[in-house]
């Protein structure tokens, strides 16, 4: 804040697009203020499972995914689930998620993507290369199992395909190597794909924590308050906060994950912003020798090596901000994991429920509101977070210091599901 308590930027919410977004505009030399309701990183970005996945280009609305989700949607504890009394409000999305997996959108969806994740994965080096945050990103690789043959060739070796074309690197392993990468999976896992370069955050909670420590270090406010409104006032925003305090700032950014439609509902933008409930297990690090990130592609769930344990979650949840969580699906997914990796004690672990913010096209929004140039949108990036911060950082920074973006954020307009 100026004397006058003013700043350049106000950003709302301190999940890891808020932090990053924070430490890329300090760097560009603006006065910013990092509003938080509650805590640092007490959102999405808490307990996810710490996945930097840069090679995820492949859009989860894909041509005939409609077809599968029956399926999944019979088991009441499978990948994907939807509560009976929140079926009704998210049809809308979903009819917008149907049309997302048109070839044509997925064909777009890829594109963007995979300039995303290239903008994504430099930005993230340079904030590896940061004495100060080093320490949290390795290299464990990753290994994609799946069930069978047929699985494996039939879903899989398009995205693969994809993935090669875009230049990543990986290999085809049999059960000899899938024993030497990780031993003590299930004889099932026959058939895998391995990505050396793999790369993991050791604790996506302390991850977040330390980049806006560093962010505070360099100058950066960190306050604690509930945005209630925001609006437009002659070139800059007003941010009213719960009590009635205002602060006044040249730009405001909305970075409140699944929360952010409230307030963008407020600038006259009606976003088909939903949330996709995840669930995750951590056990103790003792509970089993895991030697790198393993996805069970075939039952969508993760298993990664944290410093604090590991974690076994995933799955998807259509329920809204409201219901409960239900446990029970945290539970199953641990009961999956037993039965693949039969040698890991399941007991001792602690449960989280975490609400991802999902657009139906699965791209996230970011971009002035209708209301004013003056209010930037960071919120929406789904499964993806974590991954993308650092990419959303610069683009955030780019748009609030007028610079043409790094990449084209024409895709992430607010406004294209108008
Ligand atoms: C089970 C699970 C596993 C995942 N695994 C991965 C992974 O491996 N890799 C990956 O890239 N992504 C992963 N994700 C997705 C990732 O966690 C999210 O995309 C990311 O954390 C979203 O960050 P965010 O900052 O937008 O939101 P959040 O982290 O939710 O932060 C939003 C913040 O805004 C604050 N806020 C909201 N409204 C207001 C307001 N009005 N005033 C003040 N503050 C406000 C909230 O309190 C909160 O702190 C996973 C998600 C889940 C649920």
């Amino acid at each position: 804040m100026s004397a006058a308590g003013k700043c350049d930027v106000v950003v709302i919410g301190a999940g890891i697009i808020g932090a990053m977004s924070a430490l890329y505009l300090q760097a560009d030399g603006r006065s910013v203020t990092l509003l938080e309701r509650g805590d640092v990183a007490r959102g999405a970005s808490h307990g996810n499972a710490g996945i930097l996945a840069f090679p995820e280009i492949i859009p989860i609305p894909a041509p005939g995914i409609m077809k599968k989700a029956p399926r999944w949607l019979v088991d009441p504890l499978g990948p994907l689930s939807i509560p009976p009394a929140y079926a009704l409000r998210i049809a809308p999305w979903l009819w917008r998620f149907w049309r997302a997996s048109s070839p044509q959108a997925f064909r777009h969806g890829l594109k963007v993507q995979t300039a995303m994740m290239q903008l994504a994965a430099a930005e993230m080096q340079r904030i590896a290369q940061m004495p100060e945050l080093s320490r949290f990103i390795s290299t464990t690789g990753t290994l994609d199992l799946y069930d069978s043959e047929a699985s494996f060739n039939n879903a899989a070796s398009h995205d693969w395909q994809e993935k090669a074309k875009a230049g990543f690197n990986f290999s085809c392993v049999g059960r000899a190597e899938i024993e030497q990468l990780q031993p003590g999976l299930a004889p099932q896992f026959r058939h895998a794909m391995y990505t050396p370069g793999g790369l993991q955050v050791s604790d996506p909670y302390e991850f977040t924590k330390a980049i806006a420590d560093l962010a505070a270090s360099r100058g950066v406010e960190i306050r604690k308050g509930e945005a209630v409104r925001v609006e437009p006032a002659g070139d800059g925003a007003i941010v009213t906060l719960a009590g009635g305090k205002r602060l006044e700032a040249a730009k405001g950014v909305i970075a409140g994950g699944a929360w952010s439609k409230a307030l963008s509902s407020g600038l006259g933008d009606r976003l088909p912003l939903e949330t996709e409930r995840g669930y995750n297990t951590t056990l103790p690090r003792q509970s089993f020798n895991l030697s790198r990130q393993l996805y069970f592609n075939d039952h969508g769930f993760v298993v990664t090596p944290l410093a604090r344990g590991i974690r076994v979650g995933g799955a998807v949840e259509l329920g809204g901000l409201d219901l409960p969580p239900n446990y029970r699906r945290s539970e199953a997914l641990l009961a999956k994991a037993g039965r693949f990796l039969p040698g890991l004690n399941t007991e001792g672990g602690s449960q989280w429920m975490g609400f991802r913010p999902s657009m139906p096209d699965c791209l996230p929004v970011i971009g002035s509101s209708k209301a004013s140039p003056a209010v930037v949108y960071a919120f929406g990036h789904g499964h993806l977070g974590l991954t993308q911060s650092a990419a959303t950082g610069r683009l955030v920074s780019d748009l609030v210091c007028g610079r043409s973006p790094a990449i084209s954020v024409e895709p992430f307009r607010p406004g294209r599901f108008a």
